[in-house]
Parts: C-alpha cells; sequence; structure tokens
C-alpha cells in the first residue's frame, strides 16, 4: 500500500475557487463538505515555498518530506476551520488549483446544484462517522498529528485487514469497520476522488468470508480473562498455552471462563505447528510471516502485549520505560538508555532485600502522582551477564527462572520480591542510571530537562495526548530529586542508590 503514501505528494486538494450555477457557487459545496481538506481524502499535500507566507501563523504542520526534501503540509489542515478555508484569499496554489470530480461534474453542468450539495454533504458525514468510529476503536489517538488523518487510519487498516484474512477472520468489530470503509470509499470514488485501495478492501471483505466460513468448524476455544478487567484470550487447539499467561505475567490473576459471544481481546491458535496469535488492538494485527514455533518464542509475544492490555486498561496512565524498586516507602524510578543495564541493577537490589516494582516498566497516574505496579514479569536479557560483579544476579535468575525465549530469560520471583500488578506506590526519586567500563560509582543531581528527555526517548506505549503528557511530565519533575548515576558494578551502585530516599 505504498502507493497511499505517495499518493498525496501531487498538487491536491483544497476548497475549489470554480463557477457557480446560477447563483449557487462551488464553495456552497465546499462549505458543507471538506473532507480534502480535514485528512478524510489525504493525509498531506505539497507545497512549494511561495505558498508558505499563506499558511505561516496558522498553526499547519509543515514537514519536510524525508524522500524527497519536499515540503508538505499535514492534514488535517490546521487552516479548516469546520465551514471552510480559514485562509481563503491566500491558501496556497495547490489548494486553489485543486476541483474534484464533484465541482468538475458541477461546473461541466453534469450534476444539478442540489445534487451536488447532497453528495458532498453525505459523503462528509460519512467521513465525520467513520473518523468517530476510528477514534473509539483506537485506530486514530487524537493528539498525536501523523495518526490523526482518517485518510492514514483507513489505508493501514486495509492493510492489516489484508494481513490477517490470509490467514485468520476478522474480528466482529473490525467487519463492522470495514464494512463502513467500503461504504465510504464507494461513494467518494464514484463520485469526488479515484480511490485504488477500494478494490483491496472488497476483496478483503470477500476473503473475510471465506476465513469465517473456516473457523466455524473449529473446536470450542477456551476462554481466560484477568481480574482486573473483563477483556478475554481466546485459545484454539493449544491448552498448553493456558500456563504461560501466569508465567510473563504477575499478579493478574488469569481464570478460565465460559465461552461466550464476547469479543476477544486476542486469539491464539496452532495450525501446523506453529503457534499464530492475532489481536484487534490497538487495530488489526496478526503475526502470519514468521509465528513462534515453540512455546517459548510465543512468550514474548504475549509478555509484550500486556503492555498493550494494561494500557488499553488504563487510558490516563502514563507507562515508563524503567527499573522501579521500592526504598523505605516510595518507588525509586531508574531510567536509562537501550541496555544500560537497569534490569541487572534491578535483580542485584532484588538480591540485598529490595522489592522490584516493575523491571522495565512502571505506570504513573499522573492525578496522583503514584505508581502503579504493571504486572509484566521480570524478564532479563540473555544471556545472563558474567563475571564476579554479577554472581547474585545471576544466581536469582537461575533460582527464578520460568521460561525463557532465545532473547529473554521471564522470572516468577516471590511477591516479597517483585510487585504484583495493582500494587500503588508513593513515587520517590528519579535517577538516569549510566553503565560505563572504568566508571567511578557515584551518583550526582542532575538537570530535569535531562531526566524529561530520557523519559521521552524512551517512551513506551502510546497513553495520554502528547501535550497532556509533557504537561504530565513537567508536572511530576517538580519539586522532585533527579540524579544521574554512573557505575561499573552493579553492587556498589545499588549501595548508593539503597540510600537515596
Ligand atoms: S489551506 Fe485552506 S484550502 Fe488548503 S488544505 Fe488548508 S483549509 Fe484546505
Ligand atoms: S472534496 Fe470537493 S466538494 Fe469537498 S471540499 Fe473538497 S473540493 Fe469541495
Amino acid at each position: 500500500m505504498e502507493h497511499l503514501i505517495e499518493e498525496m505528494h501531487v498538487t491536491e486538494a483544497g476548497n475549489a475557487d470554480i463557477p457557480t450555477a446560477g447563483s449557487f457557487t462551488a464553495g456552497d459545496i465546499c462549505s458543507d463538505c471538506g473532507i480534502c481538506c480535514d485528512g478524510s481524502l489525504f493525509r498531506y499535500v505539497g507545497l512549494d515555498r511561495h505558498d508558505l507566507a499563506g499558511v505561516h501563523n496558522n498553526q499547519a504542520k509543515i514537514l519536510l518530506s524525508r524522500s524527497q526534501c519536499s515540503i508538505e503540509m499535514e492534514f488535517p489542515c490546521a487552516c479548516h476551520n469546520g465551514s471552510g478555508c480559514s485562509i481563503y484569499n491566500s491558501r496556497p496554489k495547490p489548494c486553489a488549483e485543486y476541483s474534484c470530480r464533484l465541482l468538475k461534474d458541477f461546473e461541466a453542468g453534469e450534476l444539478s446544484a442540489h445534487k451536488a450539495q447532497s453528495l458532498a454533504r453525505k459523503a462528509a458525514e460519512k467521513a465525520r462517522n467513520l473518523k468517530k468510529m476510528a477514534i473509539e476503536l483506537g485506530y486514530i489517538k487524537p493528539g498525536l498529528s501523523k495518526n490523526q488523518s482518517l485518510n492514514h487510519a483507513v489505508s493501514r487498516f486495509i492493510d492489516k485487514c489484508e494481513e490477517r484474512t490470509a490467514i485468520a477472520p476478522l474480528f466482529a468489530e473490525e467487519r463492522k469497520f470495514l464494512v463502513r470503509v467500503i461504504d465510504f470509499l464507494e461513494l467518494v470514488d464514484r463520485h469526488i476522488h479515484s480511490r485504488e485501495y477500494l478494490r483491496d478492501a472488497r476483496e478483503t471483505l470477500a476473503r473475510d468470508g471465506v476465513r469465517n466460513a473456516e473457523w466455524a468448524d473449529r473446536s470450542e476455544a477456551i476462554r481466560l480473562k484477568y481480574r482486573y478487567s473483563d477483556r478475554q484470550f481466546e485459545i484454539h487447539d493449544c491448552p498448553e498455552v493456558v500456563d504461560l499467561f501466569a508465567l510473563v505475567t504477575s499478579g493478574w490473576d488469569f481464570e478460565e471462563v465460559l465461552p461466550s459471544e464476547k469479543l476477544p481481546a486476542m486469539r491464539i491458535w496452532k495450525k501446523e505447528g506453529a503457534y499464530y496469535w492475532d489481536t484487534p488492538h490497538p487495530g488489526p494485527h496478526v503475526d502470519g510471516e514468521n509465528p513462534p514455533r515453540d512455546l517459548e518464542a510465543l512468550c514474548d509475544a504475549l509478555h509484550y502485549n500486556m503492555l498493550d492490555f494494561y494500557e488499553a486498561d488504563h487510558p490516563d496512565r502514563i507507562c515508563l520505560h524503567a527499573a522501579t524498586m521500592e526504598i523505605g516507602d516510595k518507588g525509586l524510578i531508574i531510567l536509562g538508555d537501550y541496555q544500560s543495564g537497569k534490569s541487572t541493577l534491578a535483580l542485584e537490589m532484588v538480591s540485598r532485600g529490595m522489592k522490584c516494582i516493575g523491571d522495565d516498566r512502571v505506570a504513573l497516574d499522573p492525578a496522583t502522582g503514584n505508581l502503579h505496579a504493571v504486572g509484566t514479569a521480570f524478564a532479563i536479557r540473555k544471556p545472563l551477564p558474567k563475571g564476579r560483579s554479577y554472581v547474585s544476579a545471576r544466581m536469582l535468575a537461575n533460582k527464578h527462572a520460568a521460561i525463557g525465549s532465545r532473547q529473554w530469560q521471564y522470572l516468577q520471583l516471590p511477591a516479597h520480591c517483585f510487585a504484583r500488578r495493582g500494587e500503588t506506590y508513593s513515587a520517590g526519586p528519579v535517577v538516569i542510571a549510566e553503565r560505563e567500563e572504568d566508571a567511578q560509582t557515584r551518583i550526582v543531581p542532575v538537570n530535569k530537562s535531562e531526566v524529561l528527555r530520557m523519559i521521552v526517548k524512551r517512551k513506551i506505549g502510546s497513553n495520554l495526548q502528547t501535550v497532556q503528557y509533557f504537561d504530565a511530565l513537567l508536572a511530576f519533575l517538580e519539586n522532585r530529586p533527579v540524579y544521574r548515576l554512573t557505575y561499573q558494578t552493579p553492587a556498589l551502585a545499588a549501595r548508593l542508590l539503597e540510600k537515596l530516599t
């Protein structure tokens, strides 16, 4: 579907400035529509530098295309005020020159004013409803500009549905959305602008019918749910997977429930010796190309997806990429770059009697400033660290090893060593950990902007809108002690960290 990305690179879009039929103008039609400006039809419009003067000061999102160094204005266009273009007289040339098929037909007298207006209104209404549904289903994340356009959401959705229906049927809510997408695209394709991916969408829907018929013969599935949510997991033809859920989590408390019509949050099934899984969160997904061949390999997918489910359960929390330890009555947050040794350091601290709230992620509630244990199992990268400095961490990892993939060893630590999902802690200091060869172990105060930078750089998950996210983090860091730890030996680092709260 790469063609979709390139499609709007040509200079298109805008409210047309074209002739009238009687007293009725093209502008009247456009004012009821706007779908070529609000991201329903296109993702961006290519501009030239002379066009920039007109959009200046209108908070339009102007980007330089990485591939061709051309200037692009992202949609939804910030200059569109809901009923038209707020900079109509100085709008960019490509906008002024654009005329959709509807307007051309109106101009040529092939479409009456009444008919043209009614079609434009209908298209805009369908786009509005589709966007609302896309937001509800999580296909569009309000506040994240690059994901905000309906065009982007729809084209990505069709791509994902094509992948899914190659091996499994769509979930009911996905099928419903796909039907609405086709309905919208058919109207657009016939009257406004050709849509190449309409054919893909129709073929995908047909293939979904075939997959549904195939799946009707499957054996009855096992259903699991966890204590904190009504979300269910559906397991077909592989009962051995049931125990994995507990091994890659901590305190989620899974239980078997009776089969129901309820939409599952994830399906796992076995076919020809491989495990396949799919999920509708946060949009159709299926792992069809390299399906895990053993239970161990499936663990990584499960472990990773648990964060998505946690975020979906708690849309108002921010998941930080950090190891977090309970010291005194506070949660000490340890940030660090990729492979900076956070988990090994956390394990070392556990071996010294401290409790780990999360080895890789922790949820911050911006409203209270409290930290919540996400409850994904402690996972340590393989191979386990070598050398005398890591003896205690390595021994602990070996003692509590539950299951391991090629890359990760998952641990099942006892409750006094590792927090269960749902446990809440008051937040303490924040530390950026840097492991360096021959470094002197020391902790020094650091600038808050560095901490903010590290949090944003290592952000995982996508909860909260961007602006809210920054506001929440700034409020959280205000008056909070923040440090940088440089270390080589985890035991010495642990000793210093113990004294921080
Ligand atoms: S500048 Fe005006 S005409 Fe051009 S995309 Fe934005 S709102 Fe539409
Ligand atoms: S899609 Fe056509 S009718 Fe709708 S606003 Fe754009 S130019 Fe006007």
